[in-house]
């Protein structure tokens, strides 16, 4: 089955940092060159972004990863003075200036849209905006029922509350074609426990507030994306978001993307089943397609056994959606295939080019197929943001001379914001959940400390 489609032949690309400066030549219809110059397509990073890039990237990817988060995990949950960044102003801009800055978009609406502009700057085409802060409800703070206005009824609408709130707010700081992330565990214990139970549809108060977040992204023209999360939860978390697809996906546009986890044996069969679902009834099928982040956590036996699987199963899923196929081979006739919109959210480099690649041919030569858009974490990966920015502008000029050419396809990043505090928490629960992968983040680093050595160079020359 993962043998019946096959790439374009395109071995030239993405071959490195230093790309061919060739601006004309083509292969197969694509474009050879990856960047307009030979300059590294990191040569856009600010030397100061560069600088925490390769000193964060260096620790990550070295046996330094393990006692490093177990020092931050002591400083975030020590009560003294010394240390908490809370009492100790020092700490607090010690961390502030180089773990929060590299990781996070900021503390407030005025310094999300700074870092937004940034980005955009930058040449990525949006930014996905999450707010770190994940609802807790704090039991304590229910009173005796006998004298209390507060009940535990109240304590977990107020968790939910919150959670409408914090993501109202943080869809006041994105624009036009940014995403909004979303996570429905974040709602608190009363979305929980009905994940948990599999419900069918969510809770009457979490599902007035998705559909009041929902109908506000697409009243600005933002989008939404549902998170992916653990298996236990995500049945319920697929009926959700498909039902929030149902109500806001219509005539090729995708409002609401769901998350599909790659590493899923059932992954195959599951974006079928989408596909099979928006067109018998007839919506648009937004995908933000993931490899899956709980390996670490979750029943392994559902997970596919090695990381090469796991690899193949992701580039087939992207490959099968890009000609319009379905992954499990199912397919309805090509006039039948629903709308799709596809999100590629990966830091792997080959998954990238290849997702690239084969969009681009199939748009140059007319091809059947559906749009899509890339991208990855702040803070991570740059190399390969950067790379796809390189691309994207050698195309543009290309355009230029082949007027009436499909757009390039679009680069994110995906942002969070919050507090310092929220986010050290958040950074931490995902590098602990995410630690496997950063270790293999040796790329990255190799790749910013040629550009910071071709720097220093060139200064000194
Ligand atoms: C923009 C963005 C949004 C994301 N949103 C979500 C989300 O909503 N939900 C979520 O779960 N994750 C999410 N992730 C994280 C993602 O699932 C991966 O954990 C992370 O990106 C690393 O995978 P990778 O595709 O970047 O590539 P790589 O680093 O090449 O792949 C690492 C991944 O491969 C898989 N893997 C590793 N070893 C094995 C093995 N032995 N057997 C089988 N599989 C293996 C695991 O999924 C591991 O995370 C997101 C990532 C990005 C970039």
């Amino acid at each position: 089955m993962h043998s019946k489609i096959l790439w374009p032949k395109r071995p030239q690309l993405f071959t490195g940092l230093r790309l061919s400066s060739s601006s004309s030549a083509t292969h197969h219809g694509l474009l050879l060159h990856a960047s307009a110059g030979k300059e590294s397509p990191l040569a856009v990073l600010p030397t100061r972004s560069l600088i925490y890039s390769v000193l964060f990237t260096s620790v990550i990817s070295s046996p330094l990863l393990r006692p490093c988060l177990g020092l931050l995990k002591y400083v975030i949950e020590s009560k003294s003075s010394l240390l908490h960044p809370s009492r100790n102003p020092a700490m607090r801009s010690v961390l502030r200036m180089t773990i929060y800055n590299h990781f996070c978009a900021g503390e407030n609406e005025a310094e999300v849209r700074r870092s937004v502009t940034k980005m955009k700057a930058l040449g990525f085409k949006g930014v996905i905006l999450g707010y770190a802060r994940e609802s807790i409800a704090r039991m304590n703070d229910v009173k005796h029922p006998a004298t209390a206005v507060n009940t535990k009824q109240d304590v977990l609408d107020r968790a939910v509350d919150e959670w409408k709130e914090g993501n109202l707010r943080t869809l006041k700081m994105i624009g036009k074609g940014d995403y909004l992330s979303v996570k429905f565990t974040g709602a608190g214990p009363t979305a929980v426990e009905a994940l948990t139970r599999g419900d069918h549809a969510p809770p009457p108060r979490v599902q007035i507030a998705i559909t009041e977040i929902c109908a506000a992204a697409a009243a600005q023209g933002s989008r939404l994306w549902i998170d992916a999360e653990q298996q236990i939860f995500q049945s319920a978390i697929d009926n959700w978001t498909i039902d929030l697809m149902r109500q806001f996906n219509s005539k090729g546009t995708a409002v609401i993307f769901n998350t599909i986890q790659a590493y899923l044996k059932s992954s195959t069969e599951n974006v079928s089943r989408h596909l099979r679902l928006a067109q018998t009834e007839g919506w648009t099928l937004g995908i933000k397609l993931v490899r899956g982040a709980y390996i670490a956590h979750d029943y392994r036996s559902r997970i596919h056994d090695t990381k090469y699987e796991t690899d193949r199963n992701y580039n087939h899923i992207v490959q099968s959606l890009l000609t319009r196929q379905s992954p499990a081979g199912d397919s309805p006739a090509p006039h039948m295939f629903p709308d799709v919109c596809l999100f590629v959210a990966t830091h792997n480099a080959e998954s990238v080019r290849k997702a690239y690649s084969l969009s681009r041919y199939r748009t140059q030569n007319k091809l059947p197929t559906i749009p899509i858009e890339l991208g990855q974490l702040q803070g991570m990966a740059d190399e390969v943001s950067c790379e796809l920015l390189a691309r994207n502008r050698s195309s543009e000029v290309a355009a230029e001379h082949n007027s009436g050419e499909a757009a390039v396809p679009g680069v994110f990043k995906c942002l969070a914001w919050g507090s310092l505090e929220e986010c050290l928490h958040f950074l931490l629960r995902r590098a602990i959940e995410n630690q496997s992968a950063m270790e293999r983040t040796r790329h990255t680093a190799v790749a910013l400390r040629k550009e910071a050595w071709r720097r220093w160079k060139s200064r000194s020359m």
